[in-house]
């Protein structure tokens, strides 16, 4: 069902009528393409306080492909440095860095601070830190123009080179849709990466539901990426799951996740060995849990929470999930705010948080595996497109962006967890949301 609002706005006409009206106005937001692959502009590097990063993250950011300068006319994007930061005082330095420039910020543009985890020794620096992140929720929900703002927190001692990648991802047009995340980085090294416009090259990934929506579009994107993709869905879905598996060069897996013999049929479709397991796969099936049969609660919950337990503690047991790899998961805002009419789909939901919580720093330490989850918000696929009128307009409007996400925004979020480099980002729960009301 395609935002015909998003396209009254982008013309004169509609633009004109809506801003008379005091409608919202939902920016053109600039996806990554092979023609625009990186933001149309200089980044600019500034620094609250002088830190022990300051050189390094000048060195990282030099790196990552847009020109980096101390200031310009109209930046495409703004770090700041925040991570010394550590008295009530000195987040003075924060507004004085970004008051002269925020405004100057391109159409599109991204803002990222980078500070330090909250101390649990001294309540001071807890403070200072805790307050960027009320700082960054709310300059995401005002800096309008389709700009994104987030907060990168080092983990203590850790060098700049561990966010190379999460800075690449959110300085670029791949983050389109996600806005007022906090991400918090551990300490563990980069794993390498032979060419950053391949980096799952040599690597196999296996993606549940893949047959279409977001789970197509993960497929499509880490295949691009360079990785060789399995596409597993339900045997119903076979023709739909060998077209896009043939499109992408990929093979299908036609199987339902929730079978028994779900985990063995995976270890024998990948007898090398997988290093990308993407649990994508996923159902609804709302009623208010007083009109809900038990078999409506029993189905959400198998396909949604339970298989994702079962395949990912089989894959790491036996193996088939090699060191280094890369679980994500697949959550939802309706996880972390609830909805009505979906106890079923929230608990699960919520559940695939907690399984993600807890296993990724036993998976680091055990597997050398990282676990990761997205939730997304609004996407636009044909499981929002069934959601009535009314709710499917408040969902695509109730967020800082004013409009739905694509599947590819998902997607993206997944190849960045799935990239070698990203080691450092592990147990985190990325919304791909565009600052959502709901949850916030
Ligand atoms: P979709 O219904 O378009 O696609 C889901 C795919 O999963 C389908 O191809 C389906 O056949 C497959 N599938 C279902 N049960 C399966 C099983 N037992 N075994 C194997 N495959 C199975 O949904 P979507 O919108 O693309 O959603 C993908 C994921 O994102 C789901 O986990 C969903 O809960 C989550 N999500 C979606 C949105 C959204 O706005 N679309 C928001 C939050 C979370």
């Amino acid at each position: 069902m395609a935002d015909r609002y998003l396209h009254l706005t982008g013309t004169a006409t509609g633009r004109f009528l809506t801003r008379r009206l005091g409608l919202p106005q939902p920016a053109h937001l600039r996806r990554w393409s092979l023609e625009t692959p990186t933001l149309p502009g200089p980044v600019v590097h500034l620094t609250a306080q002088d830190s022990a990063v300051t050189d390094e993250l000048a060195t990282v950011l030099a790196a990552c492909g847009p020109e980096v300068a101390a200031r310009a006319d109209r930046p495409a994007g703004i770090v700041l440095d925040a991570t010394a930061v550590d008295t009530a005082a000195g987040l003075g330095a924060v507004h004085a860095a970004l008051h002269p420039v925020v405004r100057s910020l391109a159409p599109g543009g991204r803002v990222v601070v980078l500070g330090t985890r909250p101390s649990p020794e001294d309540h001071h620096q807890a403070a200072a830190q805790q307050a960027l992140e009320g700082f960054v929720r709310s300059l995401g929900k005002e800096i309008g123009r389709g700009a994104t703002v987030q907060l990168l927190r080092l983990a203590p001692g850790a060098g700049a080179a561990a966010a190379e990648s999460t800075l690449r991802f959110l300085l670029s047009p791949r983050s389109a849709y996600i806005s007022g995340q906090v991400i918090e980085l551990t300490d563990a090294a980069p794993g390498p990466v032979a060419d950053w416009a391949a980096p799952l090259a040599g690597r196999t990934a296996l993606v549940t539901g893949a047959a279409r929506g977001i789970g197509a579009s993960v497929a499509s994107v880490l295949a691009r990426d360079g990785a060789h993709v399995i596409c597993l869905d339900v045997p119903q879905a076979q023709d739909e799951l060998t077209r896009t598996a043939d499109r992408l060069g990929a093979t299908a897996l036609p199987l339902d996740i929730t079978a028994d013999d779900a985990a063995g049929r995976i270890a024998a479709a990948a007898p090398d060995g997988l290093d990308i397991l993407v649990h994508n796969a996923g159902i609804t099936r709302d009623r208010r849990l007083a009109n809900m049969p038990a078999d409506r609660w029993a189905q959400v919950i198998d396909v949604n929470l339970d298989s994702v337990l079962r395949t990912t503690d089989a894959l790491l047991e036996n193996g088939t999930l090699r060191h280094g790899g890369r679980i994500v998961a697949t959550a939802s805002i309706a996880g972390i705010a609830g909805n009505n009419g979906q106890t079923n789909y929230a608990a699960s939901k919520a559940g695939v948080i907690g399984l993600v919580r807890s296993l990724a720093p036993r998976a680091a330490a055990g597997h050398g595996v990282t676990v990761n989850a997205v939730a997304p918000g609004f996407i636009e696929t044909r499981m929002t497109a069934a959601v009535p009128l009314f709710i499917r307009e408040a969902g695509r409007r109730m967020n800082s962006l004013s409009q739905g996400g694509l599947p590819v925004d998902v997607a993206e979020t997944i190849a960045w967890f799935a990239q070698p480099a990203s080691s450092a980002v592990n147990g985190q729960i990325v919304r791909v949301c565009g600052q959502s009301l709901l949850g916030a």
